[in-house]
């Protein structure tokens, strides 16, 4: 089909684009996703320089082990974060650009483009094409209408490469903190069992937390999340403790 030929060009990344809008509209859901990744990699640190340095007794490594963590994991999310919504944010800009040379160069395509759209919605082939032409009398207009009715994004409302960055550097930070917290007050068993329990705790809200975002099972999800972090902290516990008597 012709509308299908003329618009060919520029559906390629159709599907990146609606992820895109899709982590856009999601924030609340990207912290949680930060927050978790934080709290399951950081437990598990805590947990297996806690088993490796047991014999010391003394929390000072964890701590040292923990806040590093933090600052590695949370710099790298943001680095990624940054970087792929910088990328995102270039690949819309190329459509853009595309779709702006296509409406000034081969405007009656364009306009005919946007009359089969609007046919396609029910809409007679009369008033379809009058629409699109008055559309087209401003090449601004028309470039927004294209946008968002081929493209699928506003181009008025492109990510924040620096603001996503920062917010998953916070959100990364706030869950790697949560494990670190009885290190700073006591050491020894008592810090690793109220370390655990914090974590299964954080967990289990972060499950609860996504259950809300995905209309799932709370206690499903919950349980899931839970047995990730208590997976991981049973792993670098057993290794921790392994290594912690190799190097003694
Ligand atoms: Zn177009």
């Amino acid at each position: 089909m012709a509308i299908i030929d003329g618009a060919a060009h520029h559906h390629s990344h159709d599907h990146m684009v609606h992820q895109h809008r899709a982590v856009q509209g999601g924030t609340a859901r990207a912290a949680v996703f930060g927050i978790s990744d934080g709290l399951v990699s950081n437990v598990a640190l805590v947990l297996g320089v806690a088993a490796a340095t047991s014999t010391a007794g003394s929390g000072s490594a964890v701590i040292v082990a923990g806040v590093s963590g933090l600052l590695a994991g949370a710099a790298s999310m943001a680095a990624g974060e940054y970087v792929s919504m910088k990328a995102q944010n270039e690949l819309i800009e190329r459509e853009l650009r595309i779709e702006r040379e296509s409406l000034l160069s081969n405007p009656k395509m364009e306009v005919r483009e946007l009359a089969a759209i609007y046919e396609a919605r029910g809409i007679d082939e009369d008033t379809a094409r009058d629409f699109a032409e008055a559309i087209h009398e401003d090449i601004e207009v028309a470039l927004d209408v294209h946008a968002r009715e081929e493209l699928g994004v506003d181009p008025n409302d492109i990510g924040d490469p620096a603001g996503a960055a920062i917010s998953s550097f916070i959100a990364f930070g706030i869950g790697a903190i949560l494990p670190l917290i009885p290190w700073f007050i006591t050491a020894g068993v008592a810090a690793m069992v109220a370390s655990v329990i914090v974590g299964l705790v954080a967990a289990a809200a972060v499950g609860w937390a996504l259950a809300v975002f995905t209309e799932r099972s709370i206690i499903k999800t919950a349980a899931r999340q839970v047995g990730w972090a208590a997976g991981a902290c049973a792993i670098t516990f057993v290794i921790g403790s392994l290594l912690g008597t190799a190097i003694s």
